[in-house]
């Protein structure tokens, strides 16, 4: 069918289209469960149906192989919306509060309530993944929800704006699409959640616009993902699983493994290693192969040269691009220090950079001196070593012996800290984002044969064991 142009939605349209979905929720239709799961299996129909339709947009936006659109966004999603139609019904039962001689007659608990509608808004780099994740969370939770995806993947933005009404409840769950104009008049609106993903930059846009209407935001942010090195660790091994990470999608993952902290006598042998895996992934080149993504634009690509061109490090492996064909080849740079270039932003590509260091203390404190990363990769074998690493360090996920499959596993949020974001989402984590907890309880009027002595005119001192919970 090939892929199609991406139309933008008229600006004066939006706000109906907001209150739309607020409407549909007011009707009360997504407090059935058996709604909530009848959605939850056309979202998934939705992308099984279309998977060739969403590899072909992949493809036309990222340069996408089939392969890493299958294993990293269509299957784990399909995935996803399984797990939540499987568990929707059993987490939104209410909790009742334990047992406690004061408050029990009252039978405290929470009730698992949508908050009402949410606005997702969506970045290039997984436009599936970052998307219909949240989406299946909203859906499970019991929301209406509109989706704003990201005007820099276009052909996936247009193919979700053209299924999702026709796999979806059309008043319920609707796609916005555009980019800075659109985004700003989404943002003048009103929500009962945002889940935003993207830049800290644009962040910050969202989360002053979010508090003049008191909106509650869920921010996935980037960063610098650092990784340790144990010099005892096994470098063949370790450098497939981390070199994978860096190439994969081109580099642009927001887990994607950042920079590389060395021990001093090893940069040499791990630079090999590395190497040596680049040439078994391609051995014609990047460049030739069908198994390397394309960088997003060419704006972007032209970022990334920018920062190799401008290192101070030595380029040991790779180094080209091509602007126009948004090609950027899998580069190593060695001898590169914290006031690189390549320290200066989240790398966001296919480059490498290697800070050796004296000693895995020396590493853990230059981590600690810049933002809480996204993710933290540490490869060993040796217990202490990961144990010191991770109990002396904070970031969103804290990884040992892999990169990248965290974002995956079953059962786990994918979140940051501080500067890479606040919340989190995935599987159950998703529902409980997008849940609100409201506490309820029903006070028989027997109680007050034991309470009255609260009203006024106060007569009975109040004893202090009524502030006690047991
Ligand atoms: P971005 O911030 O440029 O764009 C994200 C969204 O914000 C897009 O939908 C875009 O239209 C919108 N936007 C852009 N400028 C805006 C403005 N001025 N006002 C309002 N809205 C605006 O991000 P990106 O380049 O698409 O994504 C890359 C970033 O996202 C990286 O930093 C990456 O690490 C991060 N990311 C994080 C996660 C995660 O799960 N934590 C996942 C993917 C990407």
């Amino acid at each position: 069918m090939g892929v199609q142009e991406l139309r933008y939605t008229p600006v004066d349209e939006i706000p109906a289209i907001r209150e739309k979905s607020r409407a549909a929720f007011l009707s009360g239709r997504t407090k059935s469960i058996a709604f909530r799961k009848q959605q939850l299996l056309s979202l998934a129909y939705l992308l099984k149906d279309n998977a060739t339709r969403f590899q072909e947009a992949l493809t036309s936006d990222l340069g996408r192989p089939v392969f890493e659109s299958n294993f990293l966004e269509i299957g784990t999603t399909i995935a996803e919306v399984k797990l939540m139609y499987d568990n929707v019904a059993k987490w939104s039962k209410p909790e009742y509060a334990a047992w406690s001689r004061n408050w029990f007659a009252m039978k405290p608990k929470v009730l698992k309530e949508p908050k009402g509608v949410a606005l997702i808004i969506g970045p290039f780099n997984y436009p599936i993944f970052c998307t219909l994740n949240p989406v299946a969370g909203a859906i499970a939770a019991g929301n209406g929800c509109i989706l704003k995806p990201s005007e820099q993947s276009p052909a996936t933005a247009a193919l979700l704006a053209e299924l999702i009404p026709k796999y979806l409840d059309p008043e319920l769950y609707s796609v916005v699409n555009g980019a800075i104009p659109e985004t700003t008049k989404l943002l003048e609106l009103q929500w009962d959640h945002i889940l935003y993903t993207g830049s800290g930059r644009v962040a910050r846009i969202v989360l002053a616009a979010a508090a003049k209407t008191l909106s509650p935001v869920t921010t996935e942010l980037g960063g610098k993902s650092p990784v340790f090195i144990d010099p005892t660790a096994d470098l063949k091994a370790i450098t497939k699983r981390l070199m994978w990470g860096k190439v994969t999608n081109a580099g642009q993952t927001c887990i994607a493994p950042d920079y590389v902290l060395v021990q001093k006598d090893i940069v040499e042998p791990f630079i090999e290693a590395c190497k040596d895996t680049l040439k078994e992934f391609y051995p014609d080149g990047a460049e030739a192969s069908e198994s390397y993504s394309r960088i997003i634009s060419p704006a972007s690509a032209s970022r990334l040269k920018g920062l190799i061109d401008g290192t101070k490090g030595t380029i040991v492996y790779g180094g080209t691009s091509n602007i126009e064909e948004r090609f950027v080849e899998p580069t190593i740079v060695k001898g590169v220090d914290f006031n690189d270039s390549l320290m200066s932003e989240e790398i966001f590509g296919p480059v490498l950079p290697i800070i050796a260091v004296e000693n895995v203390d020396e590493a853990i404190k230059l981590v600690n001196s810049r933002d809480h990363p996204l993710a933290l990769y540490v490869f060993s074998s040796n217990s202490a070593y990961k144990k010191k690493v991770f109990d002396n360090t904070q970031s969103g996920a804290a990884v040992a012996n892999d990169v990248l499959l965290q974002a995956g596993a079953e059962g786990v949020p994918i979140g940051g800290i501080g500067p890479s974001g606040s919340g989190g989402y995935r599987g159950k984590f998703s529902f409980d984002t997008f849940t609100h907890y409201r506490t309820s309880l029903d006070n028989p009027k027997w109680v007050d044969m034991i309470l009255g002595g609260r009203f006024p005119p106060y007569t009975v001192r109040c004893p202090l064991s009524w502030r006690g919970h047991r």
